[in-house]
């Protein structure tokens, strides 16, 4: 039989929801162009036909919250050329990193009935905190156009052309109304990087930054905006605390707001 030439595409799950590997399912048109063009080794989401590694591209979905995660994570970095990282979890930590702000013990003593079984790190963590990374896609979840711009850019050997603009970009582009200055909404439009379309204004709705934060966003003078426009210092911390809530930037002003 003809060996298979096709490049190897592995699909890895760790601390998530799933949203963003059912993004490349949710690719219904493009999927049977890319079985053509890549060989679907490793996605147990999809198919429980494993191909064993080394594989040409692993796409990375989750945050590192175990030990025995953090192990694996080393495991699928020595079995992947190109490693991208997708969504908020595993480029952010996720919404599962609200537990860096407290002590996890805190969350366990609550939640279960005997704590003394889990085996957890005191923090959730991006992949990056952990191994080298050759891409970050962000978004919760990502964008399926988005996913296939980076994997179609590292089959063809090129930079993927993803952009690092604010959603207030994309937004007066489709011509929304700004719901910040038209109805004082508090929007995190201005500091999150684009890649949604603008979803939530075209519904009258403010940002919640869950594709993290842009290139140099200026999070100071948007926090201090949201103050003048009435809204109170506890709802401009849980703002910027959501599925970014451990992204630099977004983490380093809400502990700022706190203090
Ligand atoms: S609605 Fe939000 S994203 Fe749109 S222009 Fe205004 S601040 Fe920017
Ligand atoms: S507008 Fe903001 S919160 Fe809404 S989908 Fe886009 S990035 Fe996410």
């Amino acid at each position: 039989m003809a060996k298979d030439k096709r490049p190897k595409l592995a699909v890895w799950k760790f601390a998530s929801c799933d949203g963003c590997q059912l993004s490349l399912l949710d690719c219904e048109d493009e999927l049977l162009e890319i079985a053509g063009a890549i060989n679907i080794a490793y996605f147990p989401e999809a198919s429980r036909n494993y191909q064993k590694g080394p594989y040409d591209i692993s796409l990375v979905e989750g945050s590192i919250t175990t030990p025995h995660d953090a192990a694996r994570i080393q495991k699928v970095r020595r079995q992947s050329k190109y490693l991208i990282t997708i969504g908020a979890c595993a480029t952010a930590g996720g919404i599962q990193s609200l537990r860096n702000f407290a002590d996890v013990r805190d969350f366990m003593r609550i939640v279960y009935p005997s704590p003394e079984m889990i085996e957890t790190l005191a923090k959730s963590t991006p992949i990056a905190d952990h191994i080298f990374v050759d891409y970050e896609l962000r978004g919760c979840p990502i964008s399926k156009y988005q996913l296939l711009e980076v994997i179609s850019a590292y089959l063809n050997d090129r930079k993927p052309n993803i952009p690092h603009y604010s959603v207030c970009m994309e937004c007066k582009r489709k011509g929304n109304t700004c719901v910040m200055v038209a109805n004082g909404i508090p929007c995190l439009g201005p500091v999150t990087q684009a890649g949604c379309g603008a979803l939530c204004p075209a519904y009258n709705r403010g940002c919640f930054g869950c594709f993290g934060p842009k290139e140099s966003p200026n999070t100071v003078s948007l926090a201090d905006r949201f103050l003048q426009l009435g809204t109170h210092t506890e709802d401009i911390i849980r703002l910027f605390r959501t599925y970014n809530a451990y992204a630099e930037p977004f983490r380093k002003e809400s502990e700022a707001r706190e203090r």
